[in-house]
């Protein structure tokens, strides 16, 4: 099953409990535009580099579009497109007034200069200008983009319409970004764990964790939990894991991946463990963040976590969902869990907007407040349905999208 039909799937299973009309679930399903551009630059080399760009725009009834910008050599039109679904029904979770987009070049930044990637974003920029802007479509940071990336969109952008820090979220702080944005997908998943284990009657402190990816969310999420008491017992990144039953450093793992390097160079004693071990491992709660589709379906039967706590877009495919459930494993889904990142984004825009800084406090608190209620909503109605939280959140997000498609009308 492709990413967009595993999405399509949750959709059409939410769609069924709430016995949505063919006419609304047609109106929902595909995306309103699909852009896709060759993206032709100079290499340091000399020789031409041509790389394809996508974005896609999904569905734009609540609002300006939103979504991240992702570079990766596995980005394709069906990623994409699957990921822009998940940013409307993710928006719509939590509420914010906007749409679902998701952008991507298919490229290894890992080998790559960083003029070429300047090269290259400002050239895909220049190649889908007309389609973005602070009231049409906001990018922000994915997988392998980062504030660098958000400042030349912004200032390509800028160049061709006049100063416009509102058309991208995620820049510098130098550059009208957000105090918080760097570490708000990380500090979303916390509040939403927090509130998961306050219904299991346990603390965060003393509980074990395991967690893939030691990325922007990866990272984030390690250093809060260790932060708050949590026993981190394992981190991986593409390379390998790392395991320590104790629980690990985690100031010093995030002080030697600072300078982007990678955790099988790491120097500690601790043991190394691949990405299936660390995925299979006994723990409290284990947090996918690195990729989408890493859940196969021998695998989902082994995982020995009870509670999974989705930081990854598209982590679970619809085969390993339904091993979860039936295995009475505890799952939030990806468009709740992580929605804190694209929260903090909502904020950098409206400062953007309002040219005026809000205080990191005021970031937190409302970051805060906005994911501890979503959870909430998602809960107490996945239990009065008596249906899985993914489906409950599915459930919140189509009928706040729908509503506003019938309002709008053709
Ligand atoms: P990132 O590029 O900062 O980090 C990705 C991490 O995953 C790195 O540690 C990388 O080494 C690791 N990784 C890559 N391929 C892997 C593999 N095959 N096996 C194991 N690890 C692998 O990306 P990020 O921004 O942290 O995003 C991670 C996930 O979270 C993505 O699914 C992204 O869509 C999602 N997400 C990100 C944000 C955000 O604000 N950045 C918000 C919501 C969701």
């Amino acid at each position: 099953m492709s990413g967009f039909e595993a999405t399509t799937h949750y959709f059409r299973q939410a769609a069924r409990v709430m016995e949505l009309s063919d006419r609304v679930q047609l109106l929902l399903i595909n995306p309103d535009k699909e852009i896709k551009v060759e993206v032709a630059i100079e290499l340091d080399s000399g020789q031409l580099g041509i790389f394809q760009g996508y974005r896609i725009q999904h569905n734009a009834a609540r609002g300006p579009l939103k979504g991240g910008l992702r570079y990766h050599p596995s980005v394709d039109e069906d990623d994409v497109k699957s990921l822009a679904a998940l940013m409307t029904w993710k928006t719509a979770v939590v509420d914010l007034p906007y749409g679902g987009a998701k952008g991507g070049i298919a490229c290894d930044p890992a080998s790559m200069s960083p003029g070429e990637l300047e090269r290259l974003t400002r050239k895909f920029i220049r190649q889908i200008h007309t389609d973005l802007g602070p009231t049409r479509d906001i990018p922000a940071p994915d997988v392998n983009t980062d504030a660098q990336v958000m400042a030349w969109v912004m200032s390509e952008y800028s160049q061709l319409h006049g100063f416009a820090p509102a058309v991208v979220t995620g820049k510098p702080l130098e550059l009208h970004g957000s105090q918080g944005r760097e570490a708000a997908t990380g500090l979303g998943l916390v509040f939403v764990i927090e509130e998961v284990l306050k219904d299991l009657g346990r603390p965060v402190a003393g509980t074990t964790f395991a967690i893939q990816g030691f990325g922007n969310v990866g990272s984030h999420t390690a250093r809060l939990l260790h932060e708050r008491g949590a026993k981190v017992l394992a981190v991986s990144d593409v390379s390998v894991g790392v395991f320590n039953p104790d629980g690990l450093d985690i100031p010093r793992l995030l002080e030697y991946v600072r300078g982007r390097r990678l955790l099988k160079d790491y120097p500690g004693e601790e043991r190394r463990i691949s990405n299936e071990e660390l995925l299979t491992m006994p723990c409290d709660v284990l947090i996918p963040a690195a990729l989408g589709g890493v859940f196969t379906a021998d695998l989902a039967r082994e995982v020995r976590a009870p509670v999974i706590v989705e930081g990854a877009n598209g982590p679970t495919p619809p085969e390993a969902d339904a091993i979860f459930n039936q295995r009475g494993l505890l799952v939030v889904p990806d468009i709740l869990a992580n929605a804190g990142g694209v929260t903090v984004s909502y904020f950098e825009w409206v400062q953007n907007l309002q040219h005026f800084r809000w205080e990191l406090d005021q970031v937190s608190g409302q970051l805060d407040r906005i994911m501890r209620q979503s959870y909430r909503t998602v809960q107490g109605l996945a239990k009065s349905r008596q249906v899985s939280l993914r489906t409950a959140a599915f459930i919140v997000a189509i009928g706040r999208v729908g509503r506003a498609v019938i309002h709008l009308g053709l």
